[in-house]
């Protein structure tokens, strides 16, 4: 496969979605064996050892159902043509076609990229690193990419160590692929509106400090995600104004909106600080913009309870 071939495949990975619905169990697959990959592990990996590694990522980045599956991806990623199961002759299934986990431990299946793939990648990891970061953006708000690269193993120290061992600098390819993933698409028409509407300041905890004329730390959050679709994904009420930690707050779903725009926190939300910079807010109203068509629009408030948030709380209704 060429370069392009590749990133076209990861590109288009088969996502069960449908009414916004997040389903990103492929991708964490996909970016934790390329995590392996870029670590100089092993290509395939047991299956227990897989579901134990992938059900924490989709626990933590998933979206809150009552269970998670690591199943599903590690049988059906093969369908995408970028993940192999040498043992996948012998593994019985279901009605559905879903691979028996009984049968995919009792045969010793594992599971890992591709020969192919895992070989080009070990060859060109700054390739690998570029497919990594398009898989973050495609499926995950901008103010988690840290966080989820990091726990694929992929951290920033991580980068420049592997840029400078793989003489990147002397591709320059290479160095086009991995700096245009670091021009991440960005609606700036969206922020700065936002930002009027809200009057510059954080819509949970009125942060809006100013540094040589200009606002800092302050950003314009997505409440339904960018990525997860809907025509008014970049209007004002699809937004918020917040500073840089109520946004990756909101993004990992520690809070989420009421329809009566107070503050919900996820009673999950423990650890030092919680109190002062979190639950201070619980049940309080959020600044709202001047213009009431501005407000935060409940199919959006909904996506995030649902999708981020967690279960839906008793007696909130959108
Ligand atoms: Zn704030």
């Amino acid at each position: 496969m060429t370069p392009d071939e590749l990133r076209n495949v990861f590109a288009h990975l088969k996502v069960w979605h449908t009414k916004g619905w997040r389903a990103p169990n492929k991708p964490l697959l996909a970016l934790w064996a390329i995590g392996r990959c870029l670590r100089n592990e092993a290509r395939l990996a047991p299956y227990d050892m897989v579901a134990q590694e992938l059900g924490i990522l989709l626990r933590r980045f998933g979206p809150p159902r009552k269970g998670v599956n690591p199943d599903l991806p590690f049988w059906h990623l093969r369908n995408d043509g970028v993940w192999d199961i040498p043992e996948a002759g012998r593994i019985t299934q279901t009605a559905s076609g879903h691979a028996h986990i009984s049968s995919l431990r009792r045969e010793g299946a594992q599971g890992g990229l591709s020969s192919e793939i895992f070989s080009a990648f070990r060859k060109n990891k700054a390739m690998a690193l570029d497919i990594a970061y398009s898989l973050v953006e495609a499926h995950f708000p901008e103010s988690l990419h840290d966080d989820v690269l990091r726990a694929v193993g992929i951290d920033s120290s991580f980068l420049n160590t592997t840029i400078v061992d793989t003489g990147f600098m002397d591709e320059p390819e290479a160095e086009l692929q991995f700096q245009h993933v670091r021009r991440r698409p960005r609606n700036p028409a969206f922020s700065r509106s936002v930002l009027d509407a809200y009057g510059d300041r954080c819509a949970v905890c009125e942060f809006s400090i100013r540094l040589r004329g200009a606002t800092v730390a302050l950003d314009a959050a997505h409440i339904r995600w960018h990525k997860a679709g809907g025509h008014d994904r970049d209007k004002i009420s699809n937004g918020l104004a917040l500073c840089a930690l109520h946004h990756r707050l909101f993004d990992a779903g520690a809070f989420t909106l009421s329809p009566k725009y107070t503050i919900v926190v996820a009673s999950a939300a423990t650890g030092s600080g919680v109190d002062r910079y979190l639950r201070r807010f619980s049940q309080l109203p959020i600044y709202l913009p001047q213009r009431t068509e501005d407000y935060p629009n409940f199919k959006s408030l909904k996506w995030h309870h649902r999708e981020v948030f967690g279960p839906i709380v008793e007696g909130i209704d959108y």
